[in-house]
């Protein structure tokens, strides 16, 4: 083997074995995240306190049982475009509240969103939304 060839030999295992770490390290953070937020939870569970819900990467909740689709009974979904940067609530303003079995892409079973309908759950799904979940990242 050339020097050239062994030298290239070489930073492809370095580059290897530094993907591999990467990846063990991004795992077991996210498990340590995890961890930590249960303890938490299980903290306000004991003091009789509702958990709270931290979102990683996605912007999209189901929201609590109790909340359901005015038109359909199905759960409402909510996307959260926006929130406070300090604390981690989301934007009331930047919610948009759906129906799980709504799909619009489809054209098929098309809600209608009526505002009569609709904005008593929006403005309880906001607040649901504002007091118990926090957008991590
Ligand atoms: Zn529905």
């Amino acid at each position: 083997m050339t020097p050239l060839a062994e030298q290239t030999r070489l930073e492809f295992i370095c580059l290897m074995a530094r993907i591999r770490i990467n990846n063990r390290i991004e795992d077991r953070a996210a498990e340590i995240i995890a961890e930590t937020l249960d303890a938490f939870n299980d903290l306000r569970r004991r003091q009789l306190l509702p958990r709270l819900e931290f979102l990683h990467g996605s912007r999209t909740i189901t929201a609590p049982a109790s909340l359901t689709c005015p038109e359909c009974g199905g759960r409402i979904v909510i996307e959260i475009d926006d929130y406070e940067i300090v604390s981690r609530r989301p934007e009331s303003e930047s919610l948009h509240v759906v129906c799980e079995n709504d799909d619009t892409d489809e054209g098929i079973d098309a809600h209608r969103y009526w505002f009569s309908d609709w904005h008593p759950i929006r403005a309880r799904a906001a607040r649901w939304a504002r007091r118990y979940v926090r957008v991590m990242s």
